[in-house]
């Protein structure tokens, strides 16, 4: 696995995202990552790397005036990024420079006003196909997901998912005597307040953690800490709705750190409701990414180096739609709502197989692809753009969702459903192994 690993490194230096993403050399997502963080020594870090960061604009610069492979979504993003003005006075809020280092800090803020000038330059140098080919992406997945499908059975399932799932959805608003549309705008009534946001969200992620124990779901037998809190605002594109932050894998505590999204429009604040609230944080916090990386960074292979470079996305991300459809078949989630909307975010899931495979293998475009994903979940298209937008740098990512669960929930139902072993022994076993690829693990099992 480790030899497949490096392999896909290579390819991955071959295929140079430097010619053709110019985020890559602004320093915000590096200087943002300390901010957030718990390091005592933040500013001294951030300084040391100041002078490196100018350096870096101005190699891209010299790259990326000879490039003619400018990938014009990155470039639209990267000039985003850096136009945002707010970013240096933001950090210069936080933390307190003295007079010689904010000169420091200035003289970066130029270079990459100097930086975003050049890049208001490059549309004609830019293509808007950013698909890796179909040779790539199956490479990918062979390598590092260890997937025995291939891209058509792949392509072909994700398609059959979303038929069964709208088809679920409607199931659901017929019985309410109503159409998807209609039962969906009930739903949008019930909004949360603004300022209620994190207190709520705090609430759901303790109900949660008390039933998966009551009900024999999960044993929590270590120290692990989970902050809500709001999402800082330099990271709200990054993260739209919400995200999770784990624990580095050595830390003491285990302090996992559950970013909530303020909505920002009327039709973000239409997608705020109590129902998708809990389907989030079923998500991120319990039993989802919190229980699951707190536990994993539990196991004997805690420090274990290699098995932090094989981290799989089938697993983490197939845990976590996992355990959303898990807390509905369980009784937590039971409203019409709440089974409603788990099968919309498993429909968006499947959309994202559709897409992942369309985009990177198909010629499929950035606008064909949110118009679609937009049709088919109902998302603002402010979210549907930015969730393809992510699409686009994660070749394969996107898919792993929905082919992960399917993976884990297969194993469940060969191991809990036919009673082999109950649900602690088979989520405990299940998280013993890291975060290997789902389907190395279920090969375990
Ligand atoms: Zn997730």
């Amino acid at each position: 696995m480790f030899k497949d690993h490096l392999e896909l490194e290579i390819d991955e230096h071959k295929y140079d995202l430097r010619l053709k993403d110019p985020s890559i050399f602004l320093p915000h997502n590096s200087i943002q990552e300390f901010l957030i963080s718990d390091f005592k020594n933040k500013k001294a870090i951030i300084l040391s790397r100041i002078d490196t960061q100018i350096k870096n604009l101005n190699i891209g610069i010299k790259i990326l005036k000879n490039s003619n492979k400018i990938i014009k979504i990155w470039l639209d993003n990267s000039i985003y990024m850096s136009s945002n003005v707010d970013f240096f006075d933001e950090l210069k809020n936080k933390i307190k420079f003295s007079k010689n280092e904010l000169i420091k800090v200035d003289k970066l803020k130029k270079t990459v006003e100097k930086y975003l000038k050049f890049l208001k330059t490059l549309y004609n140098q830019s293509i808007d196909n950013y698909g890796i080919g179909k040779s790539r992406f199956s490479k990918i997945l062979k390598k590092s997901k260890y997937i025995n499908q291939n891209i058509n059975e792949l392509l072909k399932l994700g398609q059959n998912e979303l038929k069964k799932y709208k088809s679920e959805m409607k199931k659901i608003a017929n019985k309410n005597n109503c159409t998807i549309e209609q039962f969906f705008k009930k739903i949008d009534k019930k909004i949360i307040k603004k300022d209620k946001l994190i207190e709520i969200t705090k609430k759901i992620t303790l109900d949660s953690k008390k039933f998966i124990i009551k009900n024999k779901l999960f044993e929590i037998n270590h120290k692990e800490k989970l902050i809500v809190m709001k999402t800082p605002k330099q990271l709200e594109k990054q993260f739209p709705a919400a995200a999770y932050v784990p624990p580095r894998m050595d830390d003491k505590k285990q302090i996992g750190r559950y970013f909530i999204t303020t909505p920002r429009t009327k039709e973000e604040l239409a997608h705020m409701n109590l129902h998708e609230l809990k389907l989030t944080s079923v998500h991120e916090a319990f039993p989802g990414h919190h229980l699951q990386m707190s536990t994993i960074h539990n196991t004997k292979f805690k420090n274990n180096i290699l098995r932090q470079f094989l981290a799989s996305i089938t697993f983490v991300e197939g845990w976590g739609l996992y355990c959303e459809k898990l807390m509905v078949d369980t009784g937590f989630s039971k409203t019409d709502y709440d089974k409603f909307l788990m099968y919309k975010m498993r429909a968006l899931r499947a959309c994202r197989i559709i897409i992942d495979i369309n985009t990177n293998c198909n010629n499929w475009t950035y606008k064909k692809a949110w118009k679609f994903l937009k049709k088919h979940t109902m998302i603002p298209e402010s979210r549907a753009k930015g969730e393809c937008f992510w699409y686009s740098q994660r070749p394969t990512y996107p898919m792993s969702y929905l082919i992960g669960a399917h993976i884990i929930e297969k194993a469940r139902d060969e191991n809990v459903l036919k009673n082999k072993m109950d649900y602690i022994t088979f989520h405990k076993k299940i998280l013993s192994y890291g975060n290997l690829p789902a389907q190395i693990i279920a090969n375990y099992l």
